[in-house]
């Protein structure tokens, strides 16, 4: 027997409707690409995403064909994936960090008809658009007075376009299972790949995203998502902002320590996600100018390991708890939060400190298990490494145009490429991406442990680590640090810093100082690059 209750299908278009009928004088402030802060609201955003809508009827875009964007984090930004996804086209957001052969490669591989384009990349698109033909039209996201010059042949100006565009426009009225929104995923291996998110899985991650664990939106926060729109989704802001009737506060192109610092001042921030490495610039700035963060609450940081180091200071010098999050590009993206349990909240915070450096559980609507690679179940012991799955509606259960074939396991579960553990209060650690774990005579060293210890000595900027070629033990690890401005190389007071924190057999075997660590397209250290540039080197 079914049930007997109505058929919403669940589409997001239904997000901007719900916070233009109930929170339509909520605040979205942006730092606009050209300078000034900006302020517009739900309600003024949802009549601009229709103006876009129709503008992309006008030229003839039919639902499921791929609308790009190459965009910062803006209120423009917001209203252009609006309007394309609320009449059943793709929004493809494009990761304007990554290499121009990589740009060329996603474009060309979604067929991506027209790309809506912030001015900061407009260069970027001169030089790569003569190798994407199917790009038929540019939208440069500006006013009359501040068009670029350029060689690209179909050029139209967003606010001239919206002027002449109607509100008139009906949304949704598709399946939920409709494609809605397509990234790619960094290609930390071959090619990027491509995933395609649908109405109903987007939906559902919203909704899973209002669990006071996850988001934990309310019509009272106020929300500055650093992390971009185009590294998965915004982990999910661009959609709970509305959906909850927060206030967001948009960074535009600036994402450096004063910058971010400014906003959360000045808009009353309370709320705000980014990775490490950004915080870390936060952090650096409140110290050397004897800051304090007046209304910010708690920060979301993911996308790479949260080191010890960073959770103290934002707690000790800041009042500032911080929520670890993991996820992936194929996990829309969310997947576990470091929320303590009661037991845990009951311990001192610095016991406390042994949980919140883990990865933590997942929120209802995702299933995760650990595998050998026999493909046996491993004990949830927190000892036992084995290869992290996921499951659920919000899980990738193939990539764009099959790129990689079957990618789930006989039970339906998405293997995340993660090297993790689970412990019996059912917190989840990684321990390495899989490529990035150094094998030493048989065992795993877990190089974001050492690199998460080793950037907490004052005089480290970033530290990161790889494993080197050895005769005996197959790989050792090599601690590689970029210092902060002025201080000394001294390779044994990094080491010594290390004694008594890890095992032995993990001390690495050498320390070499760089004057840069290469960062990935999504702000992560880039292993891969480092590994490259690493490869002369042996050990001494
Ligand atoms: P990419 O980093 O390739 O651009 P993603 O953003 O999808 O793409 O990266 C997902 C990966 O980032 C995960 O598989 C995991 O290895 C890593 N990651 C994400 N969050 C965390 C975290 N909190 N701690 C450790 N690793 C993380």
């Amino acid at each position: 027997m079914l049930g007997l209750m109505q058929d919403w299908p669940l589409t997001v278009d239904k997000i901007l409707d719900h916070a233009k009928n109930w929170h339509p004088n909520r605040e979205v402030v942006t730092r606009s690409v050209e300078g000034p802060i900006e302020r517009t609201t739900y309600g003024a955003i949802h009549g601009r995403a229709k103006r876009v809508s129709n503008a992309l009827k006008a030229w003839g875009v039919q639902p499921s064909d791929r609308i790009a964007t190459l965009a910062w984090n803006t209120a423009d930004h917001i209203e252009t994936w609006y309007g394309i996804m609320g009449i059943g086209a793709v929004c493809h957001t494009l990761n304007p960090r990554l290499f121009p052969e990589q740009l060329v490669y996603i474009i060309n591989h979604a067929a991506d008809r027209i790309i809506f384009v912030d001015l900061t990349f407009v260069p970027l698109l001169d030089a790569i658009l003569p190798h994407c033909p199917s790009v038929e039209r540019v939208v440069v996201m500006t006013d009359p007075g501040h068009m670029p010059q350029t060689k690209l042949p179909v050029v139209e100006c967003y606010e001239t376009v919206l002027e002449q565009s109607s509100e008139d426009v009906e949304w949704g009225g598709f399946e939920e299972n409709t494609a809605c929104g397509l990234c790619y995923t960094s290609g930390t291996t071959g090619n990027p790949k491509g995933v395609l998110y649908s109405h109903r899985s987007n939906f559902i991650h919203t909704l899973l995203g209002l669990q006071s664990t996850v988001l934990g939106a309310t019509p009272k926060e106020v929300i500055l998502p650093v992390v971009p729109m185009f590294h998965a989704n915004a982990w999910g802001i661009a959609f709970g902002g509305p959906a909850a009737g927060s206030k967001l506060v948009m960074p535009g192109a600036r994402m450096d320590g004063p910058a971010i610092y400014e906003l959360l001042e000045s808009e009353g921030v309370t709320f705000s996600a980014a990775v490490p490495t950004v915080w870390q610039g936060l952090l650096n700035h409140l110290r050397e100018n004897n800051l304090k963060l007046s209304t910010v609450k708690r920060v979301l940081i993911g996308g790479a390991a949260v080191p010890e180091s960073m959770i103290r200071a934002f707690h000790d010098e800041f009042g500032v708890e911080v929520l670890q999050g993991w996820g992936m590009t194929e996990t829309s993206p969310i997947g576990t939060l470091s929320n303590m349990t009661p037991e845990l909240a009951a311990l001192p915070f610095e016991e406390q400190l042994k949980w919140r450096v883990k990865q933590g559980t997942p929120p209802l609507g995702v299933e995760l298990k650990l595998k050998n690679y026999a493909g046996q179940e491993m004990p949830h012991d927190g000892s036992t490494y084995g290869r992290l799955m996921i499951k659920g509606p919000t899980i990738a259960r193939a990539y764009f145009r099959d790129e990689g074939g079957e990618i789930l396991d006989n039970e339906g579960f998405f293997d995340t490429g993660d090297v993790s553990t689970i412990d019996d209060h059912g917190f989840m650690q990684i321990t390495d991406r899989a490529k990035d774990v150094i094998k030493s005579g048989g065992e795993w060293i877990s190089s974001i442990e050492i690199e998460n210890l080793a950037v907490g000595h004052p005089k480290v900027a970033l530290a990161a680590v790889i494993g080197s070629a050895h005769p005996k033990w197959d790989e050792r690890p090599v601690l590689l640090i970029k210092l902060k401005e002025g201080e000394a190389e001294d390779k044994q007071e990094h080491l010594d810093f290390l004694v008594g924190k890890i095992a032995k057999w993990w001390m690495p075997d050498d320390v070499v100082f760089l004057a840069e660590i290469p960062l990935g397209a999504t702000g992560k250290i880039d292993k891969k690059l480092l590994r490259e540039q690493m490869k002369d080197y042996r050990l001494p």
